[in-house]
């Protein structure tokens, strides 16, 4: 994690300054009379452990509020208003980009006690509340034959707000799609304290609150929809001498028609990473390593699609392993999830990139990132959901070693390669703190102005999750 020294600015709008001093005791005293004292934390050493996500050190709440209700939540967001200070949405604190780190002290609402989850096979719907855990939903939804396909590296921590905070993704999303490609309809808890039960009607509100980090508003439930799973799925991993041939391979083979399950990609210092963890015996000595799953419920149409992907790899002068059994697929598949401990034995923290570019411009963009590391003698990791050009290059530091200073711009650098070709700053982490400062850089200012006119709108107080996504308005709010 950062440093707490350089990590986090106060924000814009920031919330009115209490005047008696005594303003953490104050709301924690209120907030208990309110909801009783089960449901608040107040002590110190208990509200310092709200202050950070997995990334980022942010300043500590003066009260935590473990709702068990919609109407606990409500109450917790007109006691916060009352007192002037912000309030920050957390769930597992799973995120990469500083979300659920709180930029000055004030309230957090974590969600972790509202778990409600019910499946509803005949709509095939679940309706779950905002701290029900990812796998949870499809663990509860499997013996009525369905799943719920968002599948964030995160799934047994992160928690169904979080993922809709942030739209998280995963391996499957190229096929099945995002967190937000799920949602029917949700619930959540506006800067007043009104509650709103959307659908995915004209105006979208429900999209506009998915992805925006709880800036916009705090989601208390939502309708998932839940699919059958497909019967069949076949596993392989091709290696290849260099990136560009294997993401080569990835665009033949789509342009031939494959739509793969999954398609993951990682870079030689990646799999050595991993296989110095898990010793499976992953090609050390390749550039590049894809793993595809195909999948589908007509058993020829998936192993057709996996003779598609093969004779791609093979062309793009790749080599293909076919995974033979189900325990040959689960291991090639447990490489990618051991990714984050693996790189956690090499340095103790990492910047996680969440760049999207055009697949065609993969090869390049892989390459420059690499020749950026190597220049600024970081170590730094590429893997990512390549059928989407999502690429997570992390750059790996211990602030004893290496300056935080040296990998922001590190990070700078790999985002603006990102918007040369034509790409984004987040695919599925979200922006946070920890790219704001980047959003100048992405986003023209008419459209900048539009973002900021939303926020306004939903949030004219600036009290929900201040300093995240949009940078300060007078710019001069540094990295994080
Ligand atoms: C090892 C590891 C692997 C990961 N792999 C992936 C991956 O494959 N794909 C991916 O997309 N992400 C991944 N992540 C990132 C992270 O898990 C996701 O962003 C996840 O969605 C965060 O869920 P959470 O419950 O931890 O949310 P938190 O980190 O607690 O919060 C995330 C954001 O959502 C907001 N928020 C939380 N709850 C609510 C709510 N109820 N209403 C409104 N806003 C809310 C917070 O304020 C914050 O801005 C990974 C993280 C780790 C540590």
């Amino acid at each position: 994690m950062t440093p707490e020294k350089v990590a986090l600015t106060t924000t814009s709008p920031a919330p009115k300054p209490r005047s008696n001093g005594k303003a953490d005791n104050a709301l924690a005293a209120e907030l208990t009379r309110l909801l009783g004292p089960k449901k608040v934390l107040s002590n110190l050493s208990e509200r310092l452990n709200y202050r950070y996500d997995a990334i980022q050190f942010g300043a500590t709440p003066l009260a935590v509020v473990l709702p068990e209700s919609t109407a606990d939540v409500v109450t917790a967001v007109r006691a916060a208003r009352a007192a002037g200070v912000p309030v920050v949405g957390r769930g597992a604190a799973s995120g990469l980009s500083g979300g659920a780190a709180p930029t000055s002290p004030g309230l957090v609402i974590s969600f972790t006690r509202m778990t409600r989850l019910d499946i509803f096979p005949e709509r095939r719907e679940a309706r779950a509340q905002a701290g029900v855990v990812t796998l949870a939903v499809t663990e509860k939804a499997k013996p009525h034959g369905l799943i719920y396909p968002p599948d964030p590296a995160s799934f047994r921590t992160s928690t169904i707000g979080g993922n809709l905070g942030e739209n998280a993704g995963g391996p499957l999303c190229f096929k099945y799609g995002v967190s937000g490609d799920y949602v029917k309809g949700l619930e959540f808890v506006d800067a007043d304290g009104g509650v709103h039960e959307l659908t995915r009607d004209a105006y979208d509100l429900a999209g506009l609150l998915i992805g925006s980090e709880g800036t916009l508003g705090l989601i208390t439930e939502a309708t998932l929809r839940l699919t059958p799973p497909p019967k069949y799925t076949r596993t392989l991993m091709a290696s290849f001498p260099e990136v560009g041939a294997c993401a080569e391979a990835v665009s033949a083979a789509i342009a031939a028609g494959a739509v793969p399950g999954k398609l993951e990609f990682m870079d030689q210092a990646c799999t050595n990473a991993v296989e110095d963890f898990l010793a499976i015996g992953l090609p050390r000595e390749a550039g590049a390593v894809l793993l595809v799953d195909t999948d589908g419920d007509d058993l020829g149409t998936v192993e057709e699609e996996r003779a598609l992907v093969e004779a791609a790899c093979l062309n793009a002068g790749g080599t293909v392993r076919r995974a033979a059994t189900d325990s040959e697929s689960a291991a090639l598949w447990q490489a990618r999830r051991s990714v984050s401990p693996a790189l956690g034995r090499i340095r103790p923290q990492r910047m996680n990139e969440d760049i999207v570019v055009p697949r065609s411009a993969l090869p390049e963009v892989v390459r420059e990132i690499r020749a950026l590391g190597d220049a600024s003698g970081l170590p730094l990791v590429q893997f990512g959901h390549i059928g989407d050009g999502n690429l997570h290059p992390n750059i790996l530091f211990d602030p004893r070693r290496e300056s935080p200073e040296a990998v922001h711009d590190l990070a700078h650098q790999i985002a603006l390669v990102a918007i040369r070709h034509g790409g984004v700053l987040s695919g599925e982490h979200g922006i946070g703190t920890m790219k704001r400062a980047f959003m100048r850089d992405a986003v023209d200012p008419v459209t900048l102005g539009a973002l900021r006119d939303v926020k306004r709108a939903l949030d004219p107080t600036g009290t929900l999750n201040p300093g995240k996504i949009l940078p300060d308005e007078d710019g001069t709010h540094a990295h994080p």
